[in-house]
């Protein structure tokens, strides 16, 4: 079989993938920023991280997957200083506790990503669990003589580390001379840093600033980029196998990550850089303002302008794997509509699957040896960096063949036992273990289990719109149930629902 090959952002290259301990995979993704519903452009990238830790897992890894929960230091306009804390900028307009904002937008994310069959990680670590470690590393940094303090605040010396023949900007493409440029506007603002490419890792809280912990320095907070470096190091060690995260946080986001591990124990934290695409809508950058968005729940109500109807959450999963993580995503109703129909053809050419019998013990056919490579080939491309739309097409390759089986175009005499136990186990592993789609097309086999999970998982999402006072959310999903004549009915035990 086809080694894994990763595509390494680092190096900008495919290569051979080697675990640092033979069988284990340490894998660290950066999680979302709780402050707000999770965006569905984050959500295609949590998909593609997911199908990457589903497919290692079948290769036979034990994957030890850690993604975080960012809940302090993430600054407004992805700022190092001088601007609010996300969190606390939303609890104080919705006068409530960070913590209520942390807890109801974690709740919110953890209910979209289970609708969309997403596993969660083996640990999830917060930011704000983590201030000691933060400030033992901001410390060791300090200590290695690569950071300074300034009235309280720390800031990480780029250029310190960049003259050090350590490197800084290998991931991003960036060199220091550019930074100087790019952020020479910016450096009124930045007047207590050496350097305008330097970066806080340890801020003093302003008065009105109210998440805040004592430190050596000031009572303050830690930079955003901090936590990353700290919580893979604790979980995974210093040095790991994958880091993974969306294409906007390779600078500065993970580049200040690289050069803070660099800077605290002189070594790099992931041998191997990953990177998701953007999701577009219409061919444009997703963006509210422009009303050109589209948000999970809306998809999966069918309340929204941009799509004529509602799509089940595996149809969007589906769309999601027919194109390349590293390729931009477009999303479109006309999309939608496909990928409903070659979901609905997949899996009905799984249930045909399961119908054929062979009595043939070998047999020399053309059927079977294009069925042999065609399986092989799934294989292979799920190994060439995870391409996921080429091995598709090969299932549906082989759904042809299935379906002329079943129909009988082609002889089933024709095809041995051991290559349609082959074909059987494909379809089962790759369908739902790889690429994680349930079958919410049909209830046979399940009674209606899957229908009971996802009525269940539509009522947790309008009780949390509830619960965050969206009402307009709350509303699409009663009124568009009621179309399906699916009534909702709230009582004291919660709400429960009954179809006619
Ligand atoms: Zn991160």
């Amino acid at each position: 079989m086809r080694q894994l090959e990763l595509y390494n952002s680092l190096n900008r290259k495919k290569e051979i993938f080697t675990p640092i301990n033979e069988g284990h995979i340490g894998l660290y993704v950066c999680g979302p920023t709780v402050y707000s519903n999770v965006h569905l452009g984050n959500c295609r990238t949590f998909v593609s991280f997911d199908v990457i830790y589903r497919h290692l897992t079948y290769l036979g890894y034990k994957v030890r997957y850690v993604r975080n929960i960012t809940d302090v230091g993430h600054l407004e306009g992805d700022a190092d200083s001088g601007a609010e804390d996300k969190i606390s900028k939303k609890a104080r307009l919705e006068q409530l506790e960070p913590m209520e904002i942390v807890q109801t937008y974690t709740n919110g994310f953890h209910q979209i990503m289970d609708i969309l069959n997403a596993k969660r990680p083996n640990i999830e670590p917060r930011a704000t669990g983590h201030i000691v470690e933060q400030i033992e590393m901001v410390q060791e940094i300090l200590d290695n003589g690569y950071a300074y303090e300034k009235n309280g605040s720390v800031y990480f010396d780029t250029l310190k580390l960049a003259q050090s023949g350590k490197g800084y900007g290998k991931l991003s493409g960036r060199v220091i001379e550019d930074l100087i440029s790019e952020s020479r506007d910016n450096l009124k603002n930045q007047s207590e840093k050496n350097h305008p490419s330097d970066f806080a890792i340890w801020i003093k809280a302003a008065p009105e600033h109210i998440m805040r912990w004592n430190s050596p320095w000031s009572v303050g907070f830690p930079g955003w980029h901090l936590e990353c470096s700290v919580m893979s190091t604790k979980y995974l060690g210093k040095t790991f196998d994958i880091h993974g995260g969306g294409n906007d946080l390779k600078f500065p986001h993970h580049e200040n990550e690289i050069a803070q591990n660099v800077g605290s124990c002189d070594c790099q934290p992931a041998n191997y850089w990953l990177h998701t695409n953007m999701l577009l809508m219409n061919g444009k950058k997703m963006s509210k303002s422009d009303n050109n968005s589209i948000t999970p729940q809306e998809l999966f109500t069918g309340e929204s302008e941009h799509t004529s109807k509602a799509y089940s959450p595996m149809v969007v999963r589906f769309f999601m794997l027919q194109s390349h993580y590293r390729s931009t995503l477009d999303l479109t109703d006309e999309g939608l509509i496909a990928a409903e129909k070659g979901y609905k053809r997949l899996m009905e050419a799984f249930k045909n699957l399961n119908g054929l019998t062979a009595t043939a013990t070998s047999s020399d056919s053309d059927l079977e040896k294009e069925i042999i490579t065609l399986i092989e080939a799934t294989h292979a491309d799920m190994n060439d960096d995870f391409n996921t739309p080429k091995a598709l097409a090969r299932l549906f390759e082989l759904v042809n063949k299935i379906n002329g089986l079943k129909d009988g175009h082609l002889d089933i005499a024709h095809v041995s036992t051991s290559a349609l136990d082959g074909l059987k186990s494909l379809f089962n592993d790759y369908i739902f273990d790889v690429f994680g789609l349930l079958d919410s097309t049909s209830d046979s086999g399940n009674g209606n289990g899957v229908l009971d999970g996802l009525m269940s998982l539509i009522i947790d999402i309008r009780k949390s719109a509830r619960e965050n006072k969206d009402w307009g959310t709350s509303d699409k999903i009663r009124d568009s149930l009621n179309e399906l004549k699916i009534q909702l009915k709230d009582g004291k035990d919660g709400t429960s629902w009954t179809a006619d």
